[in-house]
């Protein structure tokens, strides 16, 4: 701990974004970076709690978060790139859209503000590529062992590059056209410009690792073929299925799930290419979910140039709790969250049920209604429609964001006769499936989560896989 009393001189310096009028006009990253200075000082916040809740609570990854803040207050910058990639494969990408579960854990959350963790880790690595630190890691020998990757998604890329390490010949066989999974084409480029992508597959290009895009693993290459050809299967494909709202009117023009229309943009904003846009310019646009998938559409409905657009959620409004510190410290508290898109102009609302959708062939307006939601003897909550309160909305674009409901069966899934969980993802013990031989990850196993877990998920799988193949 470099500064004793750092925590009680030092404020926490929040990162901005730049002004709303600025980044509507574009889908550059609406973050303000700190500079240096400021990073190595809130560095200093760090009390070096005697139990680290940040690294052993709040980070899924368990990064070894008091080492770096100590490093970085005492401009030890290699030495804290070397600690922040102990544990984590991918803190470019963690540390820009992580909603940092570490902040929520920081001892300081009891009764100040936290450690602006993330900000510091995103610091750190940057600094790590301008100084050229970060470069490829050649294994010391060859193992002659091969091993597909199915999705190259933050899982199956700390998956790929761990196992690359151990000297194994890595394949990754994504279906879309670049990997990146949804990092490149659900999370708009404000939240996560693409480069940041490249800039990393690059690297693990240079280290040997064959990246087979195009290529949708039980459809073009068989699951036979795959396990003859390699000594281990990892499936890494996400959770591909939304939650869809089965109501009339599901099927007129107009109505689509939230991936359709984010995906759509991302492809349309890199030139990758505009034949599936689904466009909001000029329309009025009501996202259905209140979650961080709706967020996003916003945003981007709103750099379309929607006329308006409304984001409903079916769950009540999140309590408000605009003090710093955490309520219910150590655990993430479920409270109102604004995000930058939110700020950029929606009209929010929530318990409020989708009843249908009417138009002409295209959507012309929803009917919703309102719920009340109680809880019952045994503490959960049952939901109750409010009679008297339906009412229409006049809309264009409705984009459901319900969430996703599993991993895509057909193909792989279906064709290795995997067992499944409850919720329909791959049942897995010590990321072993049912299946000898084939070991999934990410989303695919857990259900749709965040990116850090992927990453945690990716490398425990890759010690797994190594494990098995000895
Ligand atoms: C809109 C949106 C915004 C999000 N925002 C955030 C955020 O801000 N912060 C955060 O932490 N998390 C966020 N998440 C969640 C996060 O992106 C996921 O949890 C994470 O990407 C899951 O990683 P994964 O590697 O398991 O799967 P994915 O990222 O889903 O990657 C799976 C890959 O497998 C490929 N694939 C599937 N089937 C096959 C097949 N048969 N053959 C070949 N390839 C296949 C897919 O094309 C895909 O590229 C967001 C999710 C969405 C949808």
């Amino acid at each position: 701990m470099g500064k004793e009393t750092g925590f009680l001189e030092i404020q926490r310096e929040e990162s901005h974004y730049r002004p709303v009028k600025e980044r509507l006009a574009d889908y550059r990253d609406v973050n303000l970076y700190a500079d240096e200075k400021t990073i190595s000082r809130q560095g200093s916040r760090c009390m070096d709690a005697g139990i680290p809740f940040c690294h052993a609570i709040g980070c899924p990854l368990f990064n070894l978060i008091p080492e770096w803040n100590d490093y970085v207050y005492k401009n030890k910058w290699k030495e804290a790139y070397e600690r922040l990639t102990l544990t984590n494969f991918l803190p470019e990408i963690t540390g820009r859209i992580c909603p940092a579960p570490c902040e929520a854990s920081c001892t300081l959350s009891i009764n100040d503000s936290p450690v602006t963790i993330r900000q510091i880790e995103c610091a750190v690595i940057e600094r790590a590529f301008s100084e050229g630190l970060v470069k490829p890691r050649l294994p010391r020998r060859e193992s002659g062992k091969k091993i597909a990757v199915i999705g190259s998604g933050p899982a199956g890329l700390t998956a790929a590059d761990r196992l690359r390490s151990f000297g194994h010949s890595v394949t990754i066989f994504e279906k879309s056209s670049k990997p990146g999974g949804l990092l490149r084409y659900g999370i708009p480029d404000f939240k996560l410009e693409k480069h940041i992508i490249d800039r990393r597959i690059e690297i693990m290009k240079s280290e040997g690792i064959n990246f087979e895009t195009g290529i949708n693993a039980g459809k073009d290459i068989s699951l036979r073929y795959l396990q003859e050809k390699f000594s281990a299967v990892l499936i890494a494909a996400g959770s591909g299925v939304p939650r869809d709202i089965d109501i009339p009117g599901r099927t007129l023009n107009g109505v689509h799930f939230a991936m359709e229309f984010l995906t759509g943009s991302n492809l349309a904003v890199s030139g990758e290419s505009a034949a599936n846009l689904v466009n909001a310019a000029g329309k009025t646009v009501i996202v259905i979910g209140g979650g961080d998938t709706g967020s996003d559409c916003v945003g981007t409905a709103n750099r379309q140039g929607a006329k308006k657009v409304y984001q409903f959620e079916i769950l009540p409004r999140p309590p408000e709790h605009n003090e710093t510190w955490n309520p219910v410290w150590p655990e993430w508290p479920k409270i109102l969250r604004t995000s930058s898109s939110h700020e950029e102009g929606v009209q929010r609302d929530w318990s409020i049920i989708t009843r249908s959708f009417h138009g002409n062939g295209d959507l012309q307006k929803v009917l919703f209604s309102r719920a009340e939601w109680e809880k019952n003897e045994k503490g959960s909550w049952n939901m109750k429609e409010l009679k008297g309160t339906e009412h229409y909305i006049q809309a264009d674009l409705a984009l459901i964001a319900a969430g996703f409901v599993h991993t895509e069966h057909s193909g792989l899934v279906n064709d290795a006769g995997l067992d499944l969980d409850k919720q329909g993802n791959i049942l897995v013990k010590n990321y072993a499936s049912s299946v000898r031989g084939i070991f999934a990850a990410g989303d695919a196993a857990t259900g749709a989560s965040l990116a850090v877990r992927a990453v945690y998920h990716g490398r425990e799988a890759a010690e797994e896989i190594n494990r098995y193949l000895k």
